[in-house]
């Protein structure tokens, strides 16, 4: 495919792009930011979208002051822009939550019977579906031999889940969710996509794909920390004990009896964060005005780049899963010989105002089965430029070169 827009430039305004700062030799220099996996900055649309509702923002569905109105409007339409973008089905509602990790404990206290994961997932899509019965699959060497590996799984006893990442957060590595979807489909199971790393870098079509249930975190879709989305099949998330005990989750309470409220309600106890389902709604809107193929060839010119100049630079090595990945979003993940990770991310921050990330980020099995203590992580987002990329490959050049 050629590249639909001039793939030097970044592809969207983002907050932070001009950061000044501080290097140890002396003087400033602008943040070539490598970390949007951790967390992306503010889009302009997001940063608008919450200016404009800061003077308005009121606790939701309780009371008929303007404010209340505008802010339970604005809250309620949020939802409809999530479920557009992703392109949800009708029976599909979308669950405002903190965070992906508070979206998949949430869902995990709904799922009735065990959840089959692999072994390489965000400890977020690993750690909470131990509640009703975890089963582990072991990824293989290839993405077909570890396809098989969960069909064998699936088709040995009955599960009510398959629990997968829509793209590693540690390579980028994407599976394919739709063969996944109907595979789980086939055997009696829901599929749920933890799309944290997924869902800023690749449209999703959870109509198309067959996907029942998807989470996200609003931090590292372009909007600010503190609200995530659950998005999926009603019956799970009505018939589930309520997330949360409090106001705006019931529709009646005696002193000895209380009613719960339906899915989205029943899960959202407390008052909700306006400002943060408002980012997001934001965040999904500016996305979903971007053609995807452009967003799909602005970070692979820019990934294959970074691949290729960091590939010949001695003694660095690219961490990948497999080798038959049908896809991978902008992330890389890289070792150098004889240098710990943890002192080239400190050292591209002090020297050069780079940011990357370094460590096992929240994949402790993954990590072991590479046979690696910690690795560096480069991930690239709607603010990246060519230019930035050559700077992180130039200095990583300097490192191997000179040493720290
Ligand atoms: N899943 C994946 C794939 C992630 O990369 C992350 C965070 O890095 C999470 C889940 C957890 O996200 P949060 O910390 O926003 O809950």
């Amino acid at each position: 495919m050629t590249a639909v827009i001039d793939p030097t430039c970044a592809i969207a305004a983002v907050s932070g792009a001009d950061l000044q700062v501080p290097l140890v030799q002396g003087g400033t220099s602008s943040y070539a930011n490598f970390d949007y996996a951790a967390s992306a900055p503010a889009l302009k649309q997001v940063t608008d979208r919450i200016s404009q509702l800061l003077p308005f923002y009121a606790s939701v569905h309780r009371g008929a002051g303007y404010a209340s109105r505008i802010s339970t409007e604005c809250y309620e339409a949020s939802r409809g822009s999530v479920a557009r973008f992703l392109d949800a089905d009708d029976d599909q509602v979308v669950v405002f939550t903190r965070n992906t990790t508070d979206s998949l404990n949430l869902l995990a206290g709904c799922v009735p019977g065990e959840t089959v994961v692999l072994d390489i997932e965000h400890h977020a899509n690993f750690l909470p579906w131990t509640k009703y019965g975890r089963r582990v699959v072991r990824a293989a060497a290839t993405v077909e031999e570890t396809i098989q590996r969960v069909v064998a799984e699936l088709c040995s006893k009955p599960a009510a889940l398959l629990a997968v990442t829509g793209a590693s957060n540690v390579t980028g590595e994407v599976l394919p969710l739709e063969r996944l979807a109907t595979i789980a489909h086939l055997c009696g199971a829901r599929i749920l996509v933890d799309a944290a790393q997924l869902a800023p870098h690749r449209r999703i079509s959870l109509r198309e794909t067959g996907i029942d249930y998807l989470a996200f975190s609003g931090h590292k879709l372009y909007a600010p920390f503190g609200s995530g989305v659950l998005v999926g099949r009603r019956d799970w998330l009505d018939a589930g004990e309520p997330y949360l005990a409090g106001g705006g989750a019931v529709r009646e309470v005696g002193v000895t009896s209380v009613e719960w409220a339906c899915a989205p309600q029943r899960h959202e106890a407390g008052s909700p964060n306006v400002l943060g389902a408002a980012a997001i709604a934001a965040a999904c809107d500016a996305l979903a005005a971007i053609d995807p193929d452009e967003l799909v060839a602005h970070e692979r010119f820019l990934a294959d780049r970074l691949r290729a100049g960091l590939t010949a630079i001695p003694g660095v090595e690219l961490v990948n899963i497999w080798s038959d990945s049908p896809d991978c979003v902008g992330i890389v993940a890289f070792t150098i010989a004889d240098i710990v990770p943890g002192k080239v991310a400190a050292y591209l921050s002090a020297e050069h105002a780079i940011g990357v990330r370094d460590g096992r980020f929240c994949a402790h099995p993954l990590l072991a089965s590479l046979g690696l203590d910690a690795a560096l992580r480069a991930s690239i987002g709607l603010g990246t430029t060519a230019a930035d990329v050559d700077r992180l490959i130039s200095a990583v050049t300097t490192l191997v070169t000179h040493g720290p």
